[in-house]
């Protein structure tokens, strides 16, 4: 399963810091060389010459690893000094100005809608400031210059974020067809190895519940697969409604998994007997017709370096064993101390 393609964006966002950092880090050179020694704007050509140095630091960075947030924000905030600060410093006649109109596209593209609309905005009314503050827009007819300019800018900008929010748009519903089970909403089996390779694999007290749905096969010939497909959407919101973090996932026709970050094993046991009880004591009301369902569940807890493989076995091992005990019931694959199976059985 390729699990990568799940992170387009990140890898969009990284592919786009990397390169930019390369040129942007090039350009910068170039600049600095010619602010420094030809043009005499000492100020402006040491920023070029600090930026071009930390280019290329995002640039190598960049290739081995993930860009950070921080990497991708000084990027776009330190352009925008220098173009602002270049536009304020020069004359008109240099256009240096025009560079103004690549900022939304890279705003957008390395940092995303919300900091694309605060960051546009932002220098665009940087730039206005700067611009009418300037005593003469000669050779540049000023009205003319000025709408042309702005609406350059606005289009730019308008374009940039209409394509953000679309990719943005359909990477999440590509995402949810590749990660949700159609008929009840619960994450699949990718997206269990996702969530759980990113997100729980390195949280301390990790538990993994395995639940399987008792004698479903009889709820299908008795009742109809309408109603059994009816009951395991119900089941899955009555599994959502007693999580919090909402990692349930529904990895086979009636199997259902679901990880507890921060637990302990008694409190991952406690968890999963309630789940069980109140699930026995539910009634199913659908089409008119009571139905009453019971769970067997395993529990296990994971070791540190455990491939989720080996993870899910260890459930399942104590599911299979729940099932051999006559179902309705909860194991562990750990031992439990005498203490708390009392404490459990007399409440
Ligand atoms: P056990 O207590 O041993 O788990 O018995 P069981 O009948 O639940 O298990 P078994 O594996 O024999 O049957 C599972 C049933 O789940 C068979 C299949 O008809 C039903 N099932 C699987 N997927 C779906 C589904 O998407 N919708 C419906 N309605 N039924 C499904
Ligand atoms: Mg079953
Ligand atoms: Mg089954």
């Amino acid at each position: 399963m390729d699990i990568g393609a799940l992170r387009g964006t990140q890898a969009l966002r990284n592919n786009v810091l990397k390169w930019m950092g390369f040129c942007l880090g090039v350009l910068a050179g170039v600049f600095a060389v010619f602010n420094l020694f030809i043009n005499d704007f000492v100020v402006l050509g040491a920023l070029e010459v600090v930026f071009a140095s930390f280019c290329f630091y995002i640039f190598f960075y960049t290739r081995k690893r993930n860009a950070q947030l921080w990497q991708s924000l000084t990027l776009c905030l330190f352009l925008s000094l220098l173009i602002t600060l270049g536009t304020y410093l020069s004359s008109i006649k240099s256009l240096l100005f025009i560079w103004t109109c690549s900022l939304p596209v890279l705003f957008y593209l390395l940092l995303g809608k919300q900091y694309g609309q605060v960051l546009s905005l932002m220098v665009a009314l940087l730039q206005a400031l700067i611009l009418f503050s300037k005593s003469s827009l000669e050779p540049l007819n000023s009205v003319n210059f000025l709408l042309n300019f702005s609406f350059t800018y606005i289009c730019i900008w308008a374009v940039s974020h209409t394509f953000e929010n679309s990719r943005a748009e359909y990477g999440q519903r590509l995402e949810n067809l590749a990660l949700l089970d159609p008929l009840t909403g619960a994450g699949n089996r990718l997206a269990m190895t996702h969530y759980f390779e990113v997100e729980l694999k390195n949280k301390n007290g990790l538990f993994i519940l395995m639940l399987d749905l008792d004698y479903f096969k009889n709820i299908n010939d008795q009742y109809g697969h309408d109603v059994g497909d009816r009951i395991l959407i119900e089941v899955t919101s009555f599994f959502r409604q007693r999580i919090s973090k909402g990692y349930v996932f529904r990895i086979g026709g009636e199997e259902f998994a679901i990880f507890l970050p921060s637990s302990d094993p008694r409190s991952a046991y406690e968890f999963a007997d309630m789940l069980r009880e109140h699930l026995s004591t539910t009634i199913h009301n659908i089409d008119e017709q009571v139905i009453n369902l019971t769970i067997s569940i395993g529990v296990a807890c994971y070791m540190p370096n455990q491939t989720l493989k080996n993870f899910i076995k260890r459930a399942d091992d104590a599911l299979y064993q729940a099932k051999q005990q006559g179902r309705n019931k909860v194991v562990t694959a750990y031992e439990l101390s005498q203490e708390s199976i009392e404490h459990n059985k007399a409440s």
